[in-house]
């Protein structure tokens, strides 16, 4: 990965190399902030451009020894320590047993990860993974080998918020008296729940979602994309370029999600129970994955009332036929029922997860919203 890779977050790029050029290089790092911004892709760049035999003033130069193994994630001295948890072709869950696939979803993605898609990756059954004991207490004795090849060992800890609380005084020891010549990059989408002593020994970088320009310029590169696509596609993703990247990929911009749950809460609303009944089939025949997808859908629906409440509808990314919806729906969702009405649907996202009957779901949620939509507001 070299910087040239990397979408927009041009401030931290310059940053960083010059961190590189004044040697001042900080021994831990914490890469934060907002999800699809670019923080795996920022690191791996880095930490190639450290180590690159024939570094330039921009950039690694992509072809020395150094670069070429960088690219396949194959440096003796790159280390990844990732979420991960049991499945069924793993029962001794660690980073190393999952390294392959790890690597090959890495090059896949250009580093542009999440952790939902991650854990689809590892083939889990049930979602949580987390950062283990093992492969903390295992840090210095891969770190003790002497480093042939490159002038930085690099130990890459991503999604560290996912940190089994144990090992967390654990890894404090390793940062407090860190090897020789070692890199640690922690990378976080929610710091606040990184204890404090941890982020105190780190250096933090915080990276803004991207802006509507860089996520179509990331776009238009990844993808072949018609522009009319990418102007509805950057509306939506709000910074993210994971988001868009999968939008572009599944053609799915909502719609098809909109009609769908419009329909349904029209028909909870009315409480119109038979038509509710044969819808149950047609989400049925949606299957696993939009289901889930409508049903995260809707929890952003609600979101949007909630904004549409506090009177902060130009922070709404909605537009046309979706905007009126809201505007009227945001009558029945508001700071009194958000909650229970999350819960809900993040219950329903867990059981699809868990092969819960689609028919049984659907209709149980749909008795739930008849009644939270004609309760009268408190
Ligand atoms: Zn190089």
């Amino acid at each position: 990965m070299k910087f040239a890779d990397i979408v927009g977050q041009q401030e931290i790029k310059r940053r960083l190399i010059n961190s590189v050029k004044d040697q001042r290089v900080s021994h831990a790092q914490l890469f934060h902030g907002a999800p699809g911004s670019g923080k795996m892709a920022m690191a791996l760049a880095y930490a190639q451009y450290i180590n690159c035999r024939r570094r330039g003033p921009d950039d690694s130069c992509g072809q020395c020894p150094s670069c070429v193994k960088y690219e396949k994630l194959a440096h003796p001295d790159l280390h990844f320590i990732f979420p991960v948890t049991k499945t069924s072709a793993v029962q001794k869950a660690s980073s190393r047993e999952f390294l392959g696939t790890w690597r090959n979803y890495l090059i896949e993605r250009k580093a542009y990860i999440n952790l939902e898609e991650w854990y689809r990756q590892m083939e889990v059954e049930n979602k949580q993974g987390i950062i283990n004991t093992e492969d903390i207490n295992s840090i210095n004795q891969t770190l003790a080998y002497k480093s042939f090849e490159s002038e930085y060992k690099v130990m890459l800890i991503w999604m560290v918020e996912r940190i089994y609380h144990a090992a967390s005084t654990r890894i404090l020891k390793i940062l407090e008296e860190p090897p020789d010549k070692t890199l640690f990059i922690l990378i976080s989408e929610n710091p606040d729940l990184i204890p404090l002593t941890i982020l105190s020994r780190t250096q933090m970088i915080r990276f803004a979602p991207l802006s509507d320009d860089e996520l179509t310029e990331g776009l238009l590169s990844r993808k072949q994309i018609a522009a009319a696509d990418t102007a509805k596609i950057r509306f939506k993703a709000g910074g993210n370029l994971n988001v868009a990247l999968q939008m572009a990929e599944t053609g799915d911009t909502d719609e098809e999600n909109f009609q769908f749950f419009r329909n349904w809460m029209r028909l909870c609303y009315v409480n119109n129970f038979a038509s509710l009944y044969q819808m149950s089939a047609d989400f049925v025949k949606l299957g696993r994955e939009k289901q889930k997808s409508l049903l995260r859908y809707g929890l952003d629906i609600a979101r949007r009332c909630l904004l549409m409440n506090y009177k902060l509808e130009s922070k709404i990314r909605s537009e046309g036929e979706e905007l009126e919806f809201i505007r009227k729906f945001s009558d029945f969702i508001h700071p009194g029922n958000i909650d229970t009405i999350s819960a809900a649907f993040d219950e329903s996202i867990d059981n699809i997860e868990r092969n819960a009957n689609g028919n049984i779901l659907f209709i149980n949620l749909s008795i739930k919203m008849t009644m939270w939509l004609r309760a009268v507001r408190k």
